[in-house]
C-alpha cells in the first residue's frame, strides 16, 4: 500500500488532473472500529495480521487507477480517480465502493487458525479540480469518517459542509462563553413565583447578552458551560447576584418576604466545596438563608447519592430550601427520592403544556400533587400559560405556579412593579 507521503503526492496529482480535464472524483477515509481492543486483548501481532488481511480486502474492492494508502494505524484512504463529469456521479461511485468495502469486511477474518470479525467506518468527500487542498479533502474525509462512528460505526457518511458550520458555531461560543462572564455579559430574569393566590417569590434565571447583540438561551448555553467546566464560575455568580438581589429586597417592606430560587446544575454541586461555595456566597452578601432555595435535577441522582444527601443536609441546616426541578422528565428512582431531604417538588412544564388535551399527563401532574403530598412536600407547576391550566392545577390541588400567564422571566425593576401592583389570583 501507498504510505501517507506517496498518499498526498499522488493525491496532489490526482487533484491537478482533475483540475486540467474538469473531472471530479472522492476520497474515503476507512477507520477500523475496536482496532485497539484487539491489539489489546489478542495481541498486535493478531492485529497485524488483522491488518494484512483488510488491506488485502480492500485491495480487491477498488479499481486499478484508484488509490489504497495506508494512512494510520488503522486508517486507510482511498482515493477514486477523477472521471466524473460531475460531483454527484462521484458522490454515487464513492457510495458504491464505499458499500461494498463495508460488505467486503463482513465476513469473518482467519486469523492463526481462529475467527475474527471486524468491521469498518468510512467517511468520504468529493471533490472538483483544485478548489481544495489535498489537506482539507483528508479533513472532511476524516470529519465524515467520525460522523459514521458516532452513528454506531460499520457505516459510511459523505461530509456536509453543514456539520463544520456547526462544529465552528459550537467553537465560537465556546470562545465567547470563556470571556462572557468577565465582560459582565450576564444577567439574571426574575420569574414570579405565585403560592396562594399571591406573589411570594421568584426564579432566577440566567441571560447571556451576546456581544452579536441577540440574548443567547441557557437552554444553549449552560449544556456548553457544563461539558467545559465554565458552570463552576458561572454557577458562583450566579449565586452571588442573587444572594445580593435577596439584600436589596431585604430592604423594603413587601419585597423583604420574597423567596429567591436558583437553579444549580449537577456538575456544579458535585463539586466537594459546593457547600461552602454557598455559605461563602450567603456570608458575604448578608443574604437570610431562608429566603434562599435551590433547583436542583434528578441528575443528582446519578451522583454519589450519600454525598448528595450529605451536601444537602448541612445546607438545610441553614435554612436553605431545596426544591426538585423538572420532575418526571430525568431519572426518577422513586427509592432515592424519598430519601433526599427535599422540600419541593416542580411538575415539569412539559406536562403542564397538555394538562387539558392530553389525558396521561393530566394524570401525571395529578400524581405528582398525589406523591408530594404523601411525601410531606410542597408541589409547584411550571410553564402555566393559561388560565385553565392554572385552574386544572388547582383543583387537583396545586395552588403554586409560575409562567407566561402571569409573567415570563423579566429584570429585577419589573418583577418589582409586579410585585409592587399586588396580583391576585383566587
Ligand atoms: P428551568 O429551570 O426548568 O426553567 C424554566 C424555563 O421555562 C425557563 O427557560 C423559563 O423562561 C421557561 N418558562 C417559564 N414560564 C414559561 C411558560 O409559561 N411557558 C413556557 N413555554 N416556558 C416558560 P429558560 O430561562 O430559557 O431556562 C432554561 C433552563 O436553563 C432552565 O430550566 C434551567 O434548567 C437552565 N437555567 C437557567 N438559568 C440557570 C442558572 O442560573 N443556572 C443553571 N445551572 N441553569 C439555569
Ligand atoms: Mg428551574
Ligand atoms: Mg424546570
Amino acid at each position: 500500500l501507498a504510505n501517507r507521503r506517496m498518499l498526498v503526492e499522488r493525491f496532489g496529482h490526482a487533484l491537478a488532473a482533475s483540475a486540467a480535464n474538469g473531472q471530479c472524483g472522492a476520497v474515503l477515509m476507512l477507520d477500523l472500529d475496536h482496532f485497539k481492543t484487539l491489539n489489546e486483548t489478542r495481541g498486535h501481532e493478531r492485529g497485524d495480521a488483522l491488518l494484512r488481511l483488510v488491506a488485502a480486502r480492500l485491495r480487491a474492492c477498488v479499481g486499478q487507477d484508484d488509490l489504497l494508502a495506508r494512512h494510520g494505524d488503522d486508517e486507510f484512504v482511498v482515493v477514486l480517480a477523477g472521471t466524473h463529469a460531475t460531483l454527484e456521479q462521484a458522490r454515487t461511485q464513492a457510495r458504491a465502493v464505499g458499500e461494498r468495502i463495508l460488505g467486503a469486511l463482513r465476513a469473518p477474518f482467519r486469523i492463526e487458525g481462529g475467527l475474527h470479525h471486524a468491521t469498518i467506518s468510512a467517511g468520504a468527500a468529493v471533490f472538483l479540480g483544485q478548489e481544495e487542498a489535498v489537506d482539507e479533502l483528508l479533513r472532511q474525509a476524516d470529519m465524515a469518517m467520525h460522523q459514521a462512528k458516532a452513528a454506531g460505526r460499520d457505516t459510511l457518511r459523505f461530509y456536509d459542509p453543514r456539520i463544520q458550520t456547526q462544529v465552528q458555531a459550537r467553537a465560537s461560543l465556546e470562545r465567547d462563553l470563556r470571556g462572557a462572564l468577565e465582560l459582565g455579559q450576564f444577567e439574571l430574569r426574575y420569574q414570579a413565583q405565585v403560592r396562594g393566590g399571591r406573589i411570594t417569590g421568584a426564579e432566577a434565571l440566567v441571560r447571556w447578552r451576546h456581544p452579536g447583540g441577540n440574548t443567547v438561551s441557557p437552554a444553549e448555553f449552560i449544556p456548553l458551560a457544563e461539558e467545559t467546566g465554565l458552570i463552576m464560575a458561572l454557577g458562583d455568580w450566579v449565586l452571588r447576584s442573587a444572594c445580593a438581589q435577596l439584600v436589596l429586597w431585604a430592604r423594603q417592606p413587601r419585597l423583604a418576604e420574597l423567596s429567591l430560587a436558583v437553579n444549580i446544575s449537577p456538575r456544579q454541586f458535585a463539586q466537594s466545596d459546593f457547600v461552602a461555595q454557598v455559605l461563602a456566597a450567603i456570608a458575604g452578601s448578608g443574604a437570610n438563608p431562608r429566603r434562599l432555595e435551590l433547583e436542583v435535577t434528578e441528575g443528582l441522582l446519578l451522583q454519589d447519592v450519600e454525598d448528595t444527601i450529605a451536601k444537602m443536609i448541612q445546607l438545610k441546616a441553614y435554612g436553605l430550601d431545596f426544591s426538585l426541578d423538572d420532575f418526571g422528565t430525568g431519572y426518577s428512582s422513586l427509592a432515592y427520592l424519598k430519601r433526599l431531604p427535599l422540600d419541593q417538588l416542580k411538575i415539569d412544564q412539559s406536562f403542564v403544556r397538555d394538562v387539558l388535551v392530553d389525558p396521561n399527563d393530566a394524570a401525571i401532574a395529578r400524581t405528582v400533587v398525589a406523591l408530594g403530598n404523601s411525601l410531606g412536600l410542597r408541589v409547584i407547576a411550571e410553564g402555566v400559560e393559561t388560565e385553565a391550566q392554572r385552574v386544572f392545577l388547582k383543583r387537583h390541588g396545586c395552588d403554586a405556579w409560575q409562567g407566561y400567564l402571569l409573567s415570563p422571566p423579566v429584570p429585577a425593576p419589573d418583577f418589582e412593579a409586579l410585585v409592587r401592583r399586588g396580583v391576585s389570583f383566587p
